[in-house]
């Protein structure tokens, strides 16, 4: 079974809300962090990290002696990789999004198939808790391919619990769309509000389970919980603002170590997911 916890944004509980339930799980667990521009999980569980790979992305490369300078590979490209001036074609790989299009249109075989290194994988063990995340390099603006690769560790027999990226966008999407079931953290403030519709919205039209949890759930009003009734979205769990909690996150100790009695709580509610996601 594959959890993904995801927020509309950062900073509202994700990686403490992934990170408890990985640490809660006593089972074969495993805690994938597809937030590749940002992994902080490994804060939080401090794995021992034993496996590293490079993960890289297929670019062109000229063979000018092939090359007739007919524009095809310029033209098809959307991202500005390959430009022209008269007879001379340059390419740009960092700027290239490995869509493999340019490839396709070449009648001369003047591109030839080479590689970019777009980030880093690593896994290792956080006690019983296999752990793998990803780590797109600095400024580097193809961070899916390595979220896919972060991904595809992942053990179909395992409980799998995926830390999505905050947001809605592509890199949200492609960590959840293998998903049985969707946690959105939120807020109960307006702007809580207004990404976790944006969120649900999302899941909705992919027909992915999904149920909120309510960080922080004391220091707002009540519009996110009455949205959630009003959409048939379980309020899974709310979890009320406390300074033990704020002062342990801001010095890396997961929430179910400053809260030890939320185990059980998030515990069962994994119980209460795999029940539903067998239904
Ligand atoms: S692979 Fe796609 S993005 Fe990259 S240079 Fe070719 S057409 Fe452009
Ligand atoms: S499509 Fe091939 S032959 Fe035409 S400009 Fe590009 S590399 Fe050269």
């Amino acid at each position: 079974m594959q959890i993904a916890v995801g927020s509309g944004k950062g900073g509202t509980g994700k990686t403490t809300i992934s990170t408890s339930l990985a640490l809660s799980a006593g089972t074969d667990v495993q805690y994938l962090d597809c937030d590749v521009e940002e992994p902080n999980g490994h804060i939080f569980l401090k794995p021992k990290l034993t496996h590293r790979e490079t993960v890289v992305v297929t670019v062109p490369r000229l063979d000018e002696s092939r090359c007739t300078a007919c524009g095809k590979c310029r033209d098809i490209c959307a991202f500005n990789a390959i430009a022209q001036f008269g007879k001379t074609v340059m390419i740009f790989p960092e700027m290239c999004h490995s869509c493999l299009g340019c490839f396709r249109v070449c009648e001369e075989d003047a591109l030839i198939e080479d590689t970019r290194e777009i980030g880093i994988l690593e896994s290792g063990m956080a006690g019983d808790i296999h752990f793998v995340h990803g780590r797109v390099r600095i400024g580097e603006a193809m961070g899916v391919p390595l979220l896919k690769a972060v991904k595809h560790k992942a053990e179909q027999d395992r409980l799998t619990i995926i830390d999505a990226p905050p947001g809605t966008s592509c890199p949200f999407v492609e960590s959840v769309n293998d998903a049985d079931y969707v946690i959105l953290v939120t807020e109960p403030t307006p702007f809580g509000l207004h990404d976790l519709k944006l969120a649900a919205t999302v899941l909705k039209n992919f027909k992915i389970p999904s149920g909120v949890i309510i960080n922080r759930s004391d220091l707002g009003d009540d519009r996110v919980q009455r949205y959630c009734d009003s959409e048939n979205i379980p309020v899974l769990l709310e979890i009320p603002f406390q300074r033990a909690i704020a002062e342990g996150y801001a010095r890396g100790i997961n929430l179910v170590d400053t809260v030890p009695e939320l185990r059980t709580v998030f515990s069962d509610l994994l119980t209460r997911i795999a029940f539903e996601v067998a239904q």
